[in-house]
């Protein structure tokens, strides 16, 4: 059973079916999913959202100074914590919003101690700004918040991949589900899970991954639960 977990979410899942936005319906949806499932149980939630669906850094940015193109995206993540936010409160959980890069006017910076303050209280901290630093990307931020929070686990949400394969399932009808690998063994597979600084740090640090499908029915409340859903990568 998880005491503290750690979720990340990519920006996409609020946007619009053509992956860019944020569509207040879409978020709604996905904030009802969370409040539900952690419904009932004691887990303390700090949720990493990304920026995707508004800009990417290296991608949006080209011809353009790297570093201002980062901290476009990482403003972008922030946007998408407000309207996190304000989907999980409309579906009754309190929340706090906190980022890393200060803008007092519409959230909390983001202060260690605090946010574990909020979590014992058993508020929703959603994380904005990722690192506030360039060239890092949301991954990063889930891995270093997690370790900094106490978190037991980062719960990788993944849309319509319900864990990690052998090979890519899109491209290969036979590739096969992993339900069990170790941190290395993904390194050395070169499998699809997150960055790869990411990825060190959790193999360094040992700290545990379980790469998911949010949008399938059950599985945040099983997670939640301490029940087996997807893929665990541990040392
Ligand atoms: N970003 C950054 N530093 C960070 C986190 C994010 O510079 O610590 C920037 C980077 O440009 C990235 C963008 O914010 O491309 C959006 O984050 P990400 O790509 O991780 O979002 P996701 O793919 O999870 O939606």
């Amino acid at each position: 059973m998880f005491k503290r977990v750690l979720l990340k979410l990519s920006g996409e899942f609020l946007a619009n079916d053509n992956g860019f936005g944020i569509n207040p319906e879409t978020t709604a949806k996905l904030a009802r999913r969370i409040v539900q499932a952690l419904d009932g149980t004691d887990v303390e939630l700090a949720v990493v959202i990304g920026g995707g669906n508004l800009w990417r850094g290296a991608r949006n940015g080209q011809g353009m100074d790297a570093a201002t193109a980062d901290y476009i995206g990482m403003l972008g993540t922030v946007m998408n914590a407000m309207a996190l936010q304000d989907a999980m409160e409309s579906a009754g959980k309190p929340t706090r919003v906190m980022t890393a890069i200060q803008m007092a006017a519409v959230a909390e910076p983001y202060i260690r101690r605090r946010a574990m303050r909020h979590l014992e209280k058993g508020r929703v901290v959603i994380l904005g700004g990722g690192n506030g630093a360039p060239f890092f990307t949301t991954d990063t931020t889930s891995t270093l918040r997690a370790l900094e929070l106490g978190a037991d686990v980062v719960l990788m949400a993944k849309n319509k991949v319900d864990g990690v394969y052998d090979s890519d399932p899109r491209k290969n009808p036979d590739a096969q589900l992993i339900k069990d690998i170790t941190h290395l063994q993904v390194v050395e597979q070169r499998l699809e899970v997150m960055d790869a600084t990411a990825l060190t740090l959790c193999m360094d640090k040992g700290l545990p991954i379980v790469v998911f499908d949010i949008f399938q029915e059950g599985n945040l409340e099983r997670l939640f639960r301490g029940e087996r859903v997807g893929t665990l990568i541990k040392s």
